[in-house]
């Protein structure tokens, strides 16, 4: 019997450096499969259909909520965003691991609803370096800023019901916890079926010659 896949759930208030942490743990867990949300946001430049996410009008995303089919959804800065059930629910009963890039919203959802599920919450080092690498990031208009500062705050107020803390200071000492992460939650004892039986195979330790 194969186990069931483990959900990564990883949350950050943004400017954190999350997405860049993420992709190089899929860089090294080749076998470890992202999550992709929809979303009612307009694409960014560089974003692809299918692989940042599913890129959908309000009216597709409210028939998707109509009929059931996210495990979650929330509205993070005035847009949607939400994971597939059915997605979720293939990838675990084929014993794949799943990695989520989602708001505590969602994290604390998907949580309750898969209770073995993995939530690590990623920190800037303290706010005022969230707020300089935000500013220096320029993606942001003065509003936005202070609006993802605030939510920042929240997300903050959430992560005590995570799992793991890791705070991306040093960007490789981040990278080194968050695998470290993956691999203990791979080997609990829930999950490893015990490596060895208590008999001795009948000619072990025979002589030979
Ligand atoms: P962005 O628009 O910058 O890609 O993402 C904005 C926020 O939405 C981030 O905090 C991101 O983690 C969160 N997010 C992305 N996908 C989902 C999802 O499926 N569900 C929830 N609840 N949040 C999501």
């Amino acid at each position: 019997m194969i186990r069931k896949g483990i959900l990564f759930i990883v949350s950050a208030p943004s400017g954190t450096g999350k997405t860049s942490l993420c992709s190089e743990l899929l860089r090294a867990f080749p076998d470890l499969i992202l999550s992709i949300s929809s979303t009612t946001r307009p694409k960014r430049e560089g974003e692809q259909e299918g692989k940042d996410y599913f890129f959908l009008t309000q009216e597709q995303f409210e028939k998707k909520i109509q009929k059931k089919e996210f495990a979650e959804w929330a509205r993070v800065y005035g847009q949607r965003y939400g994971t597939s059930r059915k997605f979720i629910e293939d990838q675990v009963e084929h014993g794949n691991d799943l990695l989520f890039e989602i708001d505590t919203q969602g994290a604390l959802a998907l949580k309750s609803m898969y209770p073995n599920s993995v939530l690590v919450f990623i920190f800037p080092p303290s706010l005022d370096h969230l707020r300089l690498r935000l500013e220096h990031r320029g993606k942001n208009t003065s509003q936005e800023l202070e609006e993802r500062l605030k939510k920042a705050q929240e997300e903050i107020r959430q992560s005590e019901k995570y799992d793991y803390f890791v705070v991306n200071d040093v960007f490789e000492e981040a990278l080194v916890k968050l695998k470290a992460i993956i691999v203990a939650e791979r080997n609990r004892k829930e999950r490893v079926k015990p490596p060895l039986t208590l008999t001795l195979s009948p000619h072990c330790g025979e002589r030979g010659g």
